[in-house]
This record gives C-alpha cells, structure tokens and sequence, in this order.
C-alpha cells in the first residue's frame, strides 16, 4: 500500500522488493480487500425485520413507518448501526439508497469506510422532499457538497420506474451525464411493478421501459 493504493499484487517473492513501515503478525487471519455491498438502506437497521414476513411489505408497512418516522437523526443513529455492523462483517464499501444521504455521508466519513451514497428521488411526499422536483434538488445540493470527496460518490436514487414518471426518470438521466455521477434504481422488483410498467408502455418489461426512455 502507498497512501490509499495498493502498489503490487503477486507471490511470496515479490514481498522482498518492497519495506514496510509496519509488519502485523495475522496468524490465523486473512488479509483481503473489503467485502462490497452493493444495495442497501442502511438507516433502515432500526426497522430491522419489521413486516419482513408479510406479502406487499413495502406498501403497507415500510412507508407508512417511514412517513412516521424517517428525520435526519433517525438516518443518522441507523447509518452509525449498520456502518459497525457492516465493518465487523467485513464489509468496507457500500451502496446506499435512502433520505437525507448527507446524513448517511458524514457518518461515513466519520468512520473510514466508502459509499455510492444514492438521495432518493420519489413521486410523493417524502421526510427530505415534498415531491420529485425538490429530490432532485436535494440531490442536486447533496452531489454539490460531495463530489469531491476522496471516499464518497454521491448519486441520484430514483426509488424505482413505478414511483416516478416518466419525465422525472428521463430528467436524472440527463442530469447524472451533465454532474458525471451514478445512478441507481430498484427495477423489477415486484410483480406490483410489472403490471404497472406494462400498463404505462404498452407491455413492456420494466428493464425495456427503461431503456426504451433512454435512461
Ligand atoms: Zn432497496
């Protein structure tokens, strides 16, 4: 390692070209990169199992709870949850879709770790923004004050094709090219979000609805 980098992978032979300032004894253990986790609400460790076993889940008891209970310490005190618990299982990068993702960010900073921290977009009224056009500008505002950052990347997270229209999907396209950022998406996820793709595009799978909008 130099600074953040990793300067050489290869056999035991390669270890005498290089002197280290520190040599650990890891009898036992494993040196390896971090385990990345790709999709996650990290916040949401405090709704941990709630409705887990109830079909519909998301409609009938993730967002009401969360029109209850979603604020900025909320997201907070359950980013700093499951950043612990996601470093003691080894995890040291993730993807993160929820709200107020600049909460999210400095707990990430605080702790070390890196993150593609995604600021939901959504069609109806949210704890951060009262309908798409101010997630996008909260997003906007959040990619602003981030995008320089050596561990984070902010992103746009238009929650999913069904809970947004069509103009707003096609608008975070455009914008994620201009600010160079990514954008992630929950795409077909649900049976629910089947029909309704296919009764907004004439039929279409959610994934050829998207790419048909050019998103
Ligand atoms: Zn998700």
């Amino acid at each position: 390692m130099k600074g953040n980098k990793i300067v050489a992978v290869g056999d035991e032979g390669l270890a005498k070209e290089y002197e280290a300032k520190t040599v650990l004894d890891v009898d036992g253990d494993i040196v390896m990169p971090g385990l990345i986790n790709s999709h996650t609400h990290a916040s949401m460790t405090v709704f941990r199992s709630l409705g887990d076993d109830v079909p519909d889940r998301l409609h009938r008891y993730i967002f009401p709870l969360e029109k209850k209970l979603v604020s900025r310490d909320m997201v907070r005190i359950g980013a700093q949850l499951a950043n612990v618990e996601m470093l003691k299982g080894g995890v040291t990068t993730y993807a993160d879709m929820y709200y107020f993702e600049d909460e999210v960010a400095k707990t990430v900073d605080t702790i070390g770790m890196r993150a593609v921290l995604g600021e939901t977009v959504i069609k109806f009224p949210v704890a951060d923004a009262a309908n798409a056009e101010e997630g996008i500008q909260y997003a906007l505002n959040f990619i602003e004050e981030y995008k320089d950052h050596p561990r984070i990347t902010p992103a746009f997270a238009p929650h999913a094709p069904y809970t947004n229209t069509t103009e707003v999907l096609q608008k975070i396209t455009k914008l994620s090219l201009e600010h160079d950022v990514p954008v992630m998406i929950h795409l077909a996820e649900s049976d629910r979000e089947n029909e309704v793709i296919a009764e907004r595009s004439g039929g279409k799978s959610p994934v050829a609805y998207m790419a048909d909008i050019g998103a």
